[in-house]
């Protein structure tokens, strides 16, 4: 009997952070990984990382909020692996500031790249899954969603993904694709080690000053959000549809 064709991912802003754990945990399940990122050079590196550890990966430069890169990224990676059924929906930026100061451009910025991203993406890839009759999404949100100071454009994108996703598990569950949200509280990772940097707190401090207040009394890691996307994309995990999954070591962080 011929092998069955392996399941291609796509992970967006899988260069660094939580992006590239989610990769290298998808390979490690036997999925074969397009690392997407606004930062090719990155992208490939991360790429011929899970290479060497056995994984197959491609490493592709795209902007998700730009429509015609989003294209032809994903026909080069239908091409370059195969028609990818799994896509997480992970890049991401902040432009903090107190909503009297925020800049059009801060708010136009997050928007573009959390929901208008999370967006073209689905749109160009969910008629991989519509053929192969089945596919899984998982989308970034963040314990953000539910209200934070000093975000009013990164908490309006991450609620608005939560509903976006439940109308993907709505319009898409009789193509046998899921649609799930994960939305982390605080991960060790280069976005929160810029807020650090930004409010001007030690690294360390920020760390241990941010564990006292989550009901595990630790910092989250990369590979525990992984972790819950590899959970997600599972086979088995076909009944699971349109949750929104905490990952925050306590019920919101
Ligand atoms: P990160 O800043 O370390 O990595 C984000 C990656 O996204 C980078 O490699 C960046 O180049 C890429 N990216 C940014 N804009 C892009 C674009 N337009 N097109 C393609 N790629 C782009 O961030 P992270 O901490 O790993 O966060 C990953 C996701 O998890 C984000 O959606 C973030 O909002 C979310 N999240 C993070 C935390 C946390 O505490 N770190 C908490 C909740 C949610």
């Amino acid at each position: 009997m011929p092998e069955p064709s392996p399941t291609v991912a796509v992970v967006t802003g899988a260069a660094r952070g939580i992006g590239a754990a989610t990769a290298r945990r998808l390979a490690d399940d036997g999925l074969h990984v397009a690392v997407l990122d606004l930062d090719e050079r990155a992208a490939k590196a991360t790429a011929d990382t899970i290479a060497t550890r056995g994984g197959v990966a491609v490493g592709v430069g795209a902007d998700v909020s730009d429509t015609d890169a989003v294209t032809g990224a994903v026909a080069r990676i239908a091409r370059e692996l195969g028609p990818p059924t799994v896509l997480v929906n992970n890049a991401g930026i902040t432009r903090d500031n107190l909503l009297f100061k925020m800049a059009d451009a801060d708010w136009d910025a997050v928007m573009g790249v959390h929901l208008r991203g999370a967006f073209l993406m689905t749109r160009a890839v969910q008629h991989h899954m519509v053929d192969a009759e089945w596919g899984r999404i998982v989308n970034l949100s963040s314990t953000s969603a539910l209200g934070n100071r000093g975000q009013a454009n990164y908490s309006t994108a991450k609620a608005g993904l939560q509903g976006f996703t439940k109308t993907l598990a709505i319009e898409l569950g009789k193509f046998g694709v899921t649609a799930n949200c994960i939305a982390p509280g605080f991960i060790a990772s280069d976005m929160t080690r810029a807020t650090a940097e930004r409010i001007g707190v030690p690294w360390e401090q920020y760390v241990q000053d941010r564990a006292k207040a989550i009901p595990v009394q630790r910092a989250g890691q990369v590979d525990d959000i992984a972790q819950a996307v590899s959970f997600f994309v599972d086979r088995r995990s076909g009944f699971v549809s349109g949750q929104v999954l905490y990952v925050a070591g306590g019920p919101r962080g």
